[in-house]
């Protein structure tokens, strides 16, 4: 599961922050995540209290997930789409030329103490 190891990474990043700032508890631990990294918010989630098991750190810690939508403009007539829902093409010349405009992300956005 790719999510696992993204959640390691973010729940690093956090330590380390909360580190830096003497906390002891972090309260919310909010990711940013696009809809085109294939992420799905449901695994992070399911994994969070496994990944943070056993640390004090993170006893108190609520996950929040905020999904950026994947957007993206068409090349070739300039129409901004949802890629998802688009299924990759645009809905008003079915071009596939596209430049992504949102959704790709993937970090912390926010750590709470
Ligand atoms: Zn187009």
């Amino acid at each position: 599961m790719h999510e696992i190891s993204a959640l390691n990474e973010a729940v690093k990043l956090a330590e380390r922050v909360a580190k830096e700032n003497d906390v002891e508890k972090i309260k919310v631990l909010t990711l940013e995540v696009g809809e085109l990294t294939g992420f799905l918010p449901v695994f992070f989630e399911k994994y969070f209290s496994m990944v943070v098991e056993e640390n004090p750190l993170f006893s108190e810690c609520e996950l929040k997930i905020d999904s950026v939508r994947g957007e993206a403009l068409c090349n070739d007539c300039n129409a901004l789409y949802n890629v998802m829902k688009n299924e990759g093409k645009c809905p008003r010349c079915q071009s596939r030329n596209k430049t992504i405009l949102g959704g790709q992300e993937f970090k912390v956005k926010n750590i709470g103490f």
